[in-house]
């Protein structure tokens, strides 16, 4: 008898990460237990093209994701980004990933901030061809779609998530998470200020922050790698 084979949901969860705090670190562990994820992937960005700039840089963000994902299983850390020459495009992160993986479901997790934002991102509308899309509410965030992602939602929401494994891509589902309202904006000005932002982030990362420095007057770190 033929074994019917399940279809691998692997997440992918990009970001500037500046840095790595609990509301990306749960916001991937919950995805993964609840929707059962396969793995998700943590994806830094090199140069944003959403954000003005980054103050940690691309190394040391990248070195602070190690550290937060330290022997937690299922969580990785995919450097794409930055190592590639051009512009962190998530369309492009998604088709390489897609030439590696062409079986898997893909599940593209953001906040409802970036997904708002959507309409703005390079080639935005083939995103659900290559995988789906998985939103979580931002705590702190007013979700407002445009009339654009409305539609959007109209015609790709998705009600159960057994859908995800049916379809490679194509597909939107809102999942609920424990809401933390933590930002990385609120770290380093926390850092800047004196305050301390323990219990926001991993002791490692914050570790890591104050050996090398990171955050102290807001300034972007020009470090090029
Ligand atoms: P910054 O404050 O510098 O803008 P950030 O905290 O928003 O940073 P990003 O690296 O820009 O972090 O976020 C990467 C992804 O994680 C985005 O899709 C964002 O919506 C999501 N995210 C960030 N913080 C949270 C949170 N507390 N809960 C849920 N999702 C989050």
């Amino acid at each position: 008898m033929a074994q019917h084979k399940k279809t691998p949901l692997i997440g992918i969860m990009g970001g500037t990460f500046d840095p790595i705090h609990f509301g990306h670190l749960r916001t991937a562990l919950e995805l993964k237990q609840i929707l059962g994820l396969e793995g998700v992937r943590l994806v830094p960005c090199k140069d944003p093209v959403h954000k003005d700039q980054t103050f940690g840089s691309a190394m040391d963000r990248l070195g602070m994701l190690h550290l937060a994902i330290a022997n937690t299983p299922g969580l990785d850390v995919d450097d794409t980004e930055i190592r590639r020459h051009t512009p962190s495009y998530t369309i492009d992160t998604l088709e390489s990933t897609r030439d590696t993986l062409p079986e898997a479901s893909l599940c593209l997790i953001m906040g409802s901030d970036s997904f708002e934002s959507l309409p703005t991102w390079k080639r935005w509308q083939h995103l659900l061809d290559l995988a789906h899309i998985i939103v979580v509410m931002r705590p702190g965030h007013t979700f407002s779609p445009s009339t654009e992602i409305k539609q959007l939602l109209v015609e790709r929401q998705l009600a159960d998530p057994q859908g995800l494994r049916e379809l490679t891509s194509g597909y939107i589902y809102l999942q609920a998470i424990s809401a933390l309202d933590i930002s990385a904006t609120t770290i380093r000005n926390q850092i800047a200020t004196g305050y301390d932002p323990r219990f926001l982030l991993p002791n490692s990362v914050l570790d890591y922050i104050n050996e090398h420095q990171l955050y102290l007057t807001g300034s972007p770190d020009k470090t090029t790698i």
